[in-house]
């Protein structure tokens, strides 16, 4: 079993030199977050990371969930790893100060988020939730609702879920049903089963705040008629103590592929006359209040991606120097797997796009506190727009790839890959849930296509790809061959961006279906050149300390990785164009083909 090492090195590449962290630490509030400060969280993180949250992944995976009356046990060392994570002050790291959070710029909690998910992403389920409840709370509860819950949740002494999917209500929210009946004391009586809910119940705190969606009796059908509302499992008293438990109770846990340490419960909600339950802002504004919270939580999940990625890489890289098979072509005496130029060629297809996905999803961070932090207005909008396009790629390119970077870790191990003792299977195991959980890839696909490109006739987009394309003519203009041939490929790569993008402008107001059949393949093509794109920039930054005689072997790897890359992955992006403009004729071959699906 390979251990887990957080890439420190390229987090501090990516957040120094590529985002630069000095721009961002240069907004009101973040200025205490130098990088000093910075590389010692993450020095600290690293060894939390890899001492105490990976030794528990495997053996987690292994040993699973308990739910035994209203209780879910967690696996061995769970419940302990989480009180020396809480005690350590990690849950707070990004969260506002007011609340006892230690108010760091959220390009640095990415970083430090990353690592726990590379780490044990099973484990990390719990405080992820429970930011987005924080979340919830903080930007549209009330001022008491916020003094009353959030220093707990802030400090991880008590734990969040988010309860949004039942049986018939999933991508589809707007049929929501559970039911919120007004209560003469001033609360809510909430009745309804929610599926799914990541750690619904556990044994690592002594409350759980669930955040629900709920329906008023005099509701309007549809997504303008679903309210928000904290309902306790334990009532908290007026001076904070804990009261009376809630109706609300765990009646069981799902048996899944993967992530089996993180109990996803099925919760019911007032079997015994109804769970109290305490309106969030405004009655019938609860999806309006979910979605504003959607570009973290989303983000949260891409992040996942990016971690579970490097782990399975890290796996797959030291087996492939450990194993020995074959004669390596070429070379003479006993040399490791990694040598055959397939097995090499697939580590650096590993490396390279965890490398650009990691470079995306913290480059999206720095876009979060811009538009949160900057002074100027204008600023604020711009960096916004920024991260609403970037989300759903960060979301569903990043998940989507993680699957396949698994599936390459299994592919490098052999035979050792698919039986369950090198830990590669469980990595392949718990990405499969990443491209689903909070919006499938095709929600994120229709987001991006509808929402992000269409909304704002491409403005956005174009701009995006106008400085990919920049980038493409400064390496072109580059006196040094490699980097003038990866200038070329970029430019090639950014104009079939950009051919896919005017295509959708162009045809889904007139025909959304053919449109939409494009927008896997368009998403699929953003992530491609983006991460291009910031390798791109990195080799760039790594070519500057080469040629100020550094003698670092990071800054040439980090070329060689770019160089990869830019031959191996980016001409995927003309296909990808291709397969985004033939929207029309994909339309019909499914509508003939759906005739006898089955047959
Ligand atoms: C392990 C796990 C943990 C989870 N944790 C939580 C949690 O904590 N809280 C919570 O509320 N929920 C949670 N969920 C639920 C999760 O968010 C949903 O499963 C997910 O949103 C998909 O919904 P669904 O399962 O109903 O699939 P469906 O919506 O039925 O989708 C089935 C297929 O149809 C496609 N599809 C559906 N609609 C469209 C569309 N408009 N366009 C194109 N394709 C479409 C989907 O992409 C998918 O391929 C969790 C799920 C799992 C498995």
């Amino acid at each position: 079993m390979a251990d887990y090492n957080a890439p420190v090195r390229d987090m501090q590449f990516v957040l120094n030199e590529l985002i630069p962290l000095s721009d961002i630490t240069a907004l009101p509030g973040y200025e205490d977050a130098g990088e000093d400060l910075v590389s010692a969280i993450l020095d600290e993180a690293a060894k939390f990371a890899g001492g105490v949250l990976a030794p528990l992944n495997w053996t987690g995976d292994q040993e699973g969930c308990v739910h035994a009356g209203d209780a879910v046990t967690t696996p061995k060392g769970f419940k302990e790893a989480y009180t020396q994570y809480a005690e350590a002050g990690w849950m707070g790291l990004g969260c506002n100060p007011e609340y006892g959070g230690q108010g760091l710029p959220t390009v640095v909690a990415t970083a430090v988020n990353e690592m726990w998910h590379g780490a044990n992403m099973a484990f990390m389920l719990c405080p992820m939730l429970t930011a987005g409840a924080i979340e919830a709370i903080e930007h549209h509860g009330s001022e008491e609702q916020r003094a009353m819950y959030l220093p707990n949740l802030v400090s991880g002494t008590w734990a969040g879920t988010m309860n949004l999917t039942e049986p018939n209500a999933g991508s589809d929210l707007s049929v929501v049903s559970a039911k919120a009946v007004p209560d003469p004391s001033g609360h809510y009586k909430i009745t309804g089963t929610k599926i799914f809910i990541t750690y619904g119940e556990h044994d690592f705190t002594e409350n759980i705040i669930h955040l629900v969606l709920a329906r008023l009796p005099d509701a309007p059908a549809g997504v303008k008629g679903i309210s928000l509302f904290i309902v306790p499992k334990f009532l908290v008293n007026a001076d904070g103590s804990l009261g009376a438990r809630n109706d609300v109770k765990c009646i069981s846990i799902e048996h899944k592929l993967g992530i089996h340490a993180s109990p996803t419960a099925v919760m019911s909600y007032g079997e015994n006359g109804g769970a109290i339950g305490f309106l969030v802002g405004e009655a019938n504004r609860g999806l309006e209040y979910m979605f504003t919270m959607m570009n973290s939580a989303r983000h949260a999940v891409g992040l996942e991606g990016v971690g579970i990625s490097e782990r399975a890489y890290q796996a797959a890289a030291s087996y492939a120097l450990q194993r020995v098979q074959g004669k390596i072509p070429g070379k003479s005496g006993t040399l490791p797997i990694a040598h055959h130029p397939d097995v090499s060629r697939m580590l650096m297809t590993m490396r390279s796009q965890t490398q650009g996905m990691r470079a995306l999803a913290y480059l999206a961070s720095a876009e979060i506190d811009r538009a949160s932090r900057h002074p100027d207005a204008q600023v604020r909008a711009r960096a916004q727009a920024r991260v609403d396009l970037l989300i759903p790629i960060v979301k569903g390119f990043s998940t989507e790839q993680s699957v396949e970077i698994a599936s390459l870790g299994i592919q490098v191990h052999g035979g050792m890959g698919y039986v369950e003792e090198t830990g590669a299977a469980q990595h392949f195991r718990d990405a499969r849930i990443t491209p689903i959980y909070e919006g499938t890839t095709a929600i994120q696909a229709n987001d991006l296509l509808g929402r992000k490109i269409v909304r704002d006739g491409g403005e956005e987009a174009r701009r995006l790809i106008q400085e990919i394309q920049e980038l493409a003519s400064q390496l072109q203009a580059s006196s040094d061959m490699q980097f003038k041939s990866m200038g070329a490929t970029l430019g090639t790569a950014a104009l079939s961006l950009e051919r896919a993008v005017e295509w959708v402008l162009d045809v889904q107001p007139k025909h959304p279906a053919a449109g939409l059949a494009g927008a896997y393949p368009l998403l699929k093509c953003f992530g491609v050149v983006c991460c291009g794109w910031l390798l791109g920039k990195s080799a760039v930054l790594a070519a500057n300390h080469i040629a100020n005689n550094s003698s670092d072997a990071f800054y040439a790897q980090k070329i060689g990785v770019a160089a990869f890359y830019f031959q191996h992955i980016l001409p995927q992006a003309a296909g990808l164009s291709q397969s985004v403009r033939l929207g029309e004729e994909v339309v019909a071959s499914m509508a003939a083909g759906l005739n006898d699906l089955l047959a």
